[in-house]
């Protein structure tokens, strides 16, 4: 098939890369030309494991090419994929659609009849019906709407997207359907499952799909608040629960909240078509107000291991990256926790394996160090906010040497209480038998 993929980010430039390795001819366009000129010369705009390799081989092949121009991408397209950034709407946290519908303007002028345009990227129900609409202004009618939305995670986005969960098609015409089929094909061959929806039943299922995600992170987050209350350890609730089938065990650790460039919008804009639907998501937005308190009493907890006061005091934080294996800072976790800690007086030296570049642009007024044992070097507290897998087995006795305060705040509860305190370490996990009381 010859496709298009709007927009070149973490789901477009991974969606592009694979469906070339399909076999697939592709064509990313996007208007960032500095992103098309980096990728023309083989440096990737994103740090994801593995697209370099898978990007740099289908272009080889000739199956994968980049460009800004809309007509060299959908001139020839059978399938045109739209996979621009839908952020929330500062103020009410409403989808914005503005990029999404900037880019079915301009590949009006240039679409041939009977191709399929595809939304991948998360836009709320009845965004389809909005496309449709636009192109008929533009004069384009003999065109197909679907929705495929993309479940991929960032950091595992290949291994996600060739191997996924399920794959959802809303679409309402046989063309759709048939152009998606033969896409997916080389998936279908791997069973993967296939969904096909009516499009506004796909648009919705992302939401609902991140929605159930954000929920677990509260429900077991707000366990953990428990667990610190009554004694008892949430990784061990965790695993009793998530044993069950009905549970599964993913999606309940305890930590300092979700984070990252999904998630938090969609849980908002998920409201947003709710209350516009007229019905109430009493979870969700439950879900959210949890999540949002969260960060500030991450905050809190760190000053209480301080000993109550933060001023003047040092933190090294480890970890920037809204998680593991992405260099992704859009609502980090880490973000409020720093903020929240130099305006209680802290300075922060802070280290992160590949965020740091994208951190200095969010993050002023701290120090970024090149390692572990830099962010602990003379800290009144070490304070893990993502687990990347290289602070999974820190040499706990050179982190106490280095440490003027010799605590340990493990926001992920990655290192076990013994080990941490065999190094001498003071050490607060999230949710793992009763809080310390302050010094
Ligand atoms: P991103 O911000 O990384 O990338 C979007 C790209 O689109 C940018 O490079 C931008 O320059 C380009 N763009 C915007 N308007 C354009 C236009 N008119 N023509 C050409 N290019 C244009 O965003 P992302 O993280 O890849 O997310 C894209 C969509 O996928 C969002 O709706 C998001 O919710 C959804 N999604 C993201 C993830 C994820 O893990 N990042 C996972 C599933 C779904």
């Amino acid at each position: 098939m010859r496709i298009a993929m709007i927009g070149t980010g973490y789901v477009g430039l991974v969606s592009g890369a694979c469906f070339a390795d399909f076999g697939h001819r592709v064509c990313c366009v996007d208007k960032d030309a500095s992103k098309i000129e980096r990728l023309n010369e083989g440096v990737m705009p994103i740090w994801e494991p593995g697209l370099e390799g898978l990007v740099k081989d289908n272009v080889a092949r000739g199956r994968l090419t980049f460009t800004t121009d809309m007509v060299e991408a959908v001139r020839d397209a059978e399938a045109v994929f739209i996979a621009v950034g839908t952020p929330a709407r500062r103020g009410d946290g409403h989808a914005d659609l503005t990029f999404v519908f900037e880019a079915v303007r301009e590949l009006a002028k240039v679409i041939n009849p009977a191709t399929v345009v595809v939304t991948k990227s998360t836009v709320p129900v009845g965004t389809g019906d909005k496309i449709e609409q636009i192109l008929r202004e533009e004069g384009v009618t003999d065109v197909s709407v679907a929705s495929n939305p993309e479940f991929l995670r960032e950091g595992a986005a290949i291994a996600d997207f060739k191997h996924p969960d399920r794959i959802v098609v809303g679409a309402e015409d046989d063309r759709a359907q048939h152009v998606l089929r033969e896409i997916y094909r080389p998936l279908f061959l791997n069973r993967a499952p296939i969904l096909i929806t009516a499009r506004r039943t796909a648009e919705l299922t992302k939401y609902a799909a991140n929605a159930f995600l954000a929920v677990k992170i509260s429900f077991i987050n707000e366990i953990a608040d428990l667990c610190e209350a009554v004694d008892a350890d949430v990784q061990d609730v965790a695993r009793g629960i998530g044993l069950d089938n009905r549970i599964g065990p993913k999606f309940l650790h305890a930590g300092p909240g979700y984070g990252g460039s999904c998630f938090p919008k969609d849980t908002l804009a998920l409201l947003q078509t709710a209350e516009a639907a007229g019905v109430d998501q009493r979870i969700v937005r439950t879900t959210v107000e949890v999540n949002d308190n969260r960060k500030e009493h991450m905050v809190d907890r760190v000053v209480r291991a301080l000993g109550g006061d933060a001023a003047g005091r040092r933190v090294g934080v480890l970890g920037l990256a809204f998680k593991p294996n992405t260099d992704d800072m859009r609502d980090a976790p880490s973000i409020p926790i720093i903020k929240g800690l130099v305006e209680r007086g802290a300075t922060v030296s802070a280290f992160d394996p590949v965020a740091r570049h994208q951190a200095e642009q969010i993050l002023t007024g701290i120090e970024f160090v090149d390692d572990a044992y830099q962010a602990a070097d003379g800290a009144d507290v070490l304070v893990i906010v993502t687990e990347w897998d290289e602070f999974r087995a820190l040499d706990l006795n050179r982190i106490a040497g280095s440490l003027r305060g010799k605590v340990l705040v493990d926001l992920r509860n990655v290192y076990d209480r013994s080990d941490a305190e065999e190094a001498g370490l003071k050490y607060h996990g999230v949710g793992r038998g009763r809080a310390e009381p302050v010094d």
